[in-house]
């Protein structure tokens, strides 16, 4: 008794003295910014027009190389002093970007490089440079790293904290290798199968990718007006519109209306600004016909004045020079450079020549950008430096993370993978595997570390992953310890050429793993992509390779069960061969863990609970997503007219079975009538009817019934996972304040309107109503 009444004055105590505590907090971190900002404004009095225009200016390290080209250097890295005295010394760059001959480098030489490019920086009197890496699942460009899962497998979890632990196990790996500045996440939708870039995204909703957004920023950057030594700076990319190419070819134009644009591709970045995001990365194509670093109504308008944010514009890869040598929008690069500066960008990754300087300064010189604006530009980079300490901490040493590639980590990427691999078919139960089977492991995907982790995995592409981990867990070596090496066999019959294009293969054998079959219970059959990035992972045919579905139709002829352990960046056409299958398995592009985390599902230990998170296509000519418009509609005739009214999807978004069954009920609604400024409690109870236990993902869909704009026939708003016990039952609360129920109308502002609207979670649902109409400002 005595024990509870302390509990309660502390909390009591502890709730007065919160108040204070938060308001001195809030004042002690306005001070702090003011006088930044005094900082700020100093330090800009002393810069001369060229030093200005060299902190809004990223050079790639391989300029600073010693190599046959400015385009390569030569590993290990050495400097090619010349140049470094060019471009630290003469132009005094503010930043500089990527990996050498983007390949991982070891934490030691990540920290002596960026020691001695800042070591140059500061005795020439500047102010410390800012380096950026894409560390874009663990440390990318670190060797020997913990890899994360992809973030199309982190979006599939449904899991909140597991996203945001897996951005701090990357931040302190980044920080580990002394970079400071991640560009990181991509906050793209992944709605087209067919872009060679859908697995960096967290999947197709928007409502899914600010969520995950959010997590990553505050993983990334820790909750710290200035970033600590164990955080790095965010970069949210690719502002705007980046993802949706009507040719499904990355870099080629997207046509998007302003309204779809506003609601569904801006919301990930304003809710990520909000979080605290500190920089921002740019579209590299056009977007309605106007190259995105030329658009000042989304850069300075939408993005900067809109949100009120004071963090840094950069470009992506050479994007400025594009506006006129690709897109044809300036006759040259001067007059590009001047449309972008005006439009809003802060900082250009150039990033091989120093010529953008000297053409700024005339630029300025000539009154064509005012100096306003570069003030503006070098002020928002000042920040940024000294957001992450830089001024007081250039370097971080290695000694200092004893956690780099820890077992700590390592359990955050095996979690993250367990959770995130998606069960789509299970006939007959016939998974988990019964113990002792005899297996034989096929496929392309069943023996490589490459194709587990995907592109940006220690090289760009990444196709050096087996030669940084020459002992890393595939499939198959997973199933070998749990099933015993003498009940495994490995016959992969189609095999990736690893020195081609992804796409190549070798001559296939496929009768060699249709021998290797008649001694097995079981097929686990790995199919999918060899690794990408970016534009080489373009793609003409969205179906899976001849030769990987050849091989599955021949295996079927075994009358052996097969199990489909599906590998891929995007979701590759396989209607042709799914009925062989008795089990699907989408792994995604799961990490380092995924064997662990694959096996570990196939034997049981692992319950699945990842859920899609894009829509799995059937035929590469229906590709509408979840949230499609009434007259898309794939599962009756007046829908996407297709003769037989077959549903022309494979696996919906939001599919994905488990070991166990949960059972919905008890669907409740606060306020089943409701004005536009309420905020309504949904409550149900989630059962799990099973003999496992097991994780769900409980999904909250609004949908509205009538709409002056034609509506989504569905959009999620909410989600949670939870785990159940067998037998257990939990109850599920969600707030949704009503205005979340609106749309974007033509004129760019969001209204909720007077009518019917539907919730639905599972198979239950209900419908509401809106008493009145409102249009938000
Ligand atoms: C990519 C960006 C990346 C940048 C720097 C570009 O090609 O589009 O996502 O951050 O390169 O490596």
């Amino acid at each position: 008794m005595y024990k509870y009444y302390f509990i309660l004055v502390f909390l009591f105590i502890q709730g007065f003295s919160q108040v204070p505590n938060n308001e001195k907090l809030r004042e002690n971190n306005v001070k702090i910014s003011q006088k930044r900002e005094v900082e700020i404004k100093k330090i800009l009095s002393k810069l001369t027009l060229q030093e200005k225009i060299g902190q809004m200016t990223q050079i790639n390290i391989d300029v600073l190389g010693k190599g046959k080209d400015i385009y390569k250097s030569d590993l290990p890295f050495t400097f090619n002093e010349e140049r470094l005295e060019e471009v630290i010394k003469k132009y005094k760059v503010g930043s500089i970007l990527n990996a050498p001959a983007t390949t991982a480098l070891t934490v030691e030489e990540w920290e002596n490089i960026i020691a001695k490019l800042q070591k140059k920086t500061l005795a020439n009197g500047g102010i410390p440079l800012i380096y950026g890496v894409d560390e874009i699942h663990g440390a990318t460009y670190t060797a020997y790293s913990t890899l994360m899962p992809q973030s199309i497998n982190m979006g599939a979890t449904f899991n909140r904290e597991l996203v945001k632990k897996s951005a701090e196990v990357t931040a302190y790996e980044t920080k580990a290798s002394n970079i400071p500045w991640n560009f990181s996440p991509v906050l793209d939708l992944g709605l087209d199968p067919r872009w060679p870039r859908q697995w960096e995204t967290y999947g197709e909703d928007s409502y899914l990718v600010s969520e995950m957004g959010k997590q990553m920023v505050m993983g990334y950057q820790g909750n710290g007006d200035v970033i600590d030594e164990n955080h790095v700076a965010s970069c949210l990319k690719h502002f705007l519109g980046y993802s949706v190419p009507v040719s499904g070819k990355d870099r080629t134009p997207a046509i998007i209306p302003e309204d779809v644009l506003r609601e569904k591709f801006y919301k990930p970045f304003e809710e990520s600004i909000k979080a605290g995001a500190l920089s921002v990365m740019l579209n590299s194509s056009t977007l309605n016909g106007i190259p995105v670093h030329a658009n000042k109504k989304l850069i300075n308008g939408w993005l900067k004045e809109e949100l009120n944010w004071d963090g840094v514009v950069i470009t992506d890869w050479a994007d400025i020079d594009n506006i006129w040598s690709r897109d044809k929008v300036t006759k040259d690069r001067k007059e590009a450079i001047k449309l972008s500066i005006n439009a809003g960008v802060d900082m250009a990754m150039v990033p091989y020549d120093c010529n953008f300087i000297d053409i700024l300064v005339e630029l300025v010189k000539e009154n064509q950008v005012p100096i306003s604006r570069i003030d503006d530009a070098v002020s928002r980079i000042l920040r940024l430096k000294m957001k992450l300490n830089l001024f007081e901490k250039p370097n971080w040493k290695r000694e200092k993370y004893p956690d780099f590639a820890s077992k700590k980590h390592t359990t955050v990427s095996y979690d993250a993978a367990a959770e995130s691999i998606v069960l789509l078919k299970n006939n007959q139960n016939i998974l988990p595997l019964k113990k002792g089977a005899k297996i034989l492991v096929a496929g392309p995907n069943a023996n490589s570390m490459r194709t587990l982790n995907g592109g940006w995995s220690y090289s760009w592409q990444g196709e050096k992953v087996d030669q940084f981990l020459p002992n890393g867990i595939t499939f198959y070596k997973a199933l070998q310890s749990r099933f015993g090496n003498s009940n495994v066999t490995y016959e992969p019959g189609v095999t990736y050429k690893m020195d081609g294009a992804y796409w190549e293969e070798n001559n296939p054998n496929i009768v060699a793993a249709v021998n290797a079959a008649k001694n097995a219970d079981y097929i686990v059959l790995c199919l999918g992509e060899n690794s990408y990035s970016e534009t080489s992972g373009n793609l003409n045919d969205l179906y899976l390779s001849d030769n990987q579905q050849n091989l599955a139709r021949e295996l079927s002829k075994t009358g052996k069960p097969i199990i489909y352990v599906l590998n891929e960046g995007r979701p590759r056409i396989i209607s042709k061969i799914e009925n062989y299958s008795s089990a699907v398995l989408q792994t995604f592009l799961p990490g380092s863990e995924g064997g662990e985390a694959l096996a570990d599902i196939l034997i049981g230990k692992i319950n699945p609970s990842g859920k899609l998170n894009y829509t799995y296509p059937k035929y590469p000519n229906s590709l509408t997503v979840y949230s499609h418009k009434p007259s898309e509609s794939t599962e009756k005739m007046e829908g996407v007219y297709d003769y037989s009214a077959e549903v022309s999807v494979q696996w919906a978004f939001g599919h994905g079975l488990s070991y166990t069954n949960f059972e919905y009920s008890n669907l409740k609604i606060s306020k089943p009538s409701f004005n536009p400024e309420d905020t309504i409690t949904i409550t149900l109870d989630v059962k799990n009817t099973g003999n496992v236990e097991g994780k769900e993902s409980v999904l909250l869909f609004v949908n509205d019934l009538v709409a002056s704009v034609t509506p989504d026939v569905r959009r999620l708003r909410r989600f949670e996972k939870i785990n159940l016990k067998t037998g257990e039952t939990k109850s599920v609360t969600f707030e949704l304040p009503v205005k979340e129920l609106s749309f974007v109308n033509p004129d760019g502002k969001y209204i909720l309107e007077e009518g019917d609207f539907n919730i639905q979670v599972g198979n239950l649902s209900q419908k509401i109503y809106c008493q009145k109409t409102k249009l938000f400002n």
